[in-house]
């Protein structure tokens, strides 16, 4: 493994430096702010050149080695500008489901952001056990017409399409009767509530009500059915070391810490700097690995855990240092409690690393 980079990466690097110096005080970083201006930041970056890295150019993106992907994070983080908008697992979810058509249409609107997405899989019945999904869309001439209530829905507040998960056939096997679609939001019949967090934001996420709303037949994503294979891919993505990128952030977090202390650093500080390089380094591994075209199963769910527990440490962190005098920090803490259970919650990572890693009879 050589961490340093090459010239190509050096070269882009520097580039991006360049970029973040004129750009990244024009955008907010946290809270309403952030999400309100979320897609203008989405769409600055990938006309800069540097959204999209490792998608294929056919649908807009650069077809870079993943690794590119942690380099924007790594600078973003750096620059203190905001994260690179998520959304990775939503393309891969299309890419490899989505018949040509349906990936032509939807995957460049989606990559240049300048068409908003949201996932609506989880239910208020249906969140680790998402085969217990009760949304249903029923066949009615060229359309499927969806009854249904998502929650917990990222982004739906402004998005234009939806990932939608629903039931088509009640009469097999749970698995198998659900179906993938690809729904406009702003239709008659879609009801959206913002959902308010512990941090105060409202506009990160929300809860769906679909009463009648349609969805052509032709925007079914592979055939009746497949949604769970979908479902699948989407949140093994969600659970990938390139999403994982966050360590250049939780590093620069732990570094503002300790330029605030003025005396010797807090045990919960000093266990966080630890967490946070290993996390850079394993998620290095991580990327070296499939450059070297190692493709990765269920061991997802052990880079999910170790975010987890890093991003709660650095919270932790925060909190030792600042207490609850620093909003901003104070919201780093509160998000951090959201990672054990967003993309399927630790306990959940636990179960598929005993069963499908360790082979126990989970
Ligand atoms: C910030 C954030 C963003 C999100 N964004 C989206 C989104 O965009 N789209 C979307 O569809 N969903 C989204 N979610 C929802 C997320 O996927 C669910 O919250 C998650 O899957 C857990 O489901 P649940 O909340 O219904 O909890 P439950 O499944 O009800 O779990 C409750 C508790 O029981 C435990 N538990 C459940 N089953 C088991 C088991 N078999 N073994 C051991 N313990 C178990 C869980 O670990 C948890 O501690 C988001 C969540 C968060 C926090």
């Amino acid at each position: 493994m050589d961490f340093r980079d090459s010239p190509q990466e050096a070269e882009f690097r520097a580039r991006l430096r360049d970029w973040l110096a004129e750009n990244a005080d024009r955008f907010p970083t946290s809270g309403d702010e952030y999400w309100a201006r979320q897609g203008d930041w989405h769409q600055a970056l990938y006309a800069a050149g540097f959204f999209g890295s490792s998608w294929p150019k056919e649908f807009g993106g650069h077809e870079l080695p993943p690794v590119y992907d942690v380099i924007v994070d790594e600078e973003l983080a750096r620059a203190g500008a905001p994260p690179r908008p998520s959304l990775g697992y939503l393309v891969q979810g299309l890419g490899r489901h989505g018949g040509r058509e349906l990936q032509q249409r939807f995957l460049p609107g989606m990559i240049n952001g300048t068409e908003r997405w949201c996932q609506g899989f989880s239910e208020p019945g249906a969140g680790s056990d998402l085969a217990s999904l009760t949304t249903t869309a029923t066949r009615d001439g060229d359309d499927y017409v969806v009854h249904g209530h998502k929650i917990w829905t990222s982004y739906s507040d402004v998005a234009d399409w939806c990932l939608l998960l629903a039931r088509t056939d009640p009469d097999v096997p749970r698995h198998k009767g659900i179906s993938a679609f690809v729904i406009a939001m702003k239709q008659p019949g879609v009801e959206q509530r913002p959902l308010r967090m512990i941090s105060g934001v409202t506009r990160e996420f929300g809860q769906v009500r679909f009463d009648g709303a349609r969805v052509p037949a032709a925007q079914l994503v592979g055939a009746p059915g497949d949604g769970w294979k979908l479902a699948m891919t989407v949140v093994g993505h969600e659970r990938e070391p390139a999403t994982l990128g966050y360590a250049a952030r939780y590093a620069k977090l732990v570094r503002q810490l300790a330029s605030r202390l003025d005396g010797p650093a807090p045990d919960d500080l000093a266990w966080a700097a630890v967490q946070t390089e290993m996390l850079r380094l394993h998620v290095r591994r991580r990327l070296s690995e499939q450059l070297d075209g190692v493709v990765h199963g269920p061991d997802g769910s052990l880079d999910k855990l170790l975010m987890t527990w890093v991003d709660q440490a650095v919270g932790h962190a925060a909190l030792a240092v600042t207490g609850t005098g620093d909003p901003e920090l104070l919201g780093s803490y509160f998000y951090s409690r959201a990672q054990s259970v967003m993309g399927g919650t630790s306990q959940i990572q636990k179960n598929i690393i005993a069963s499908r890693i360790l082979g126990l009879g989970v």
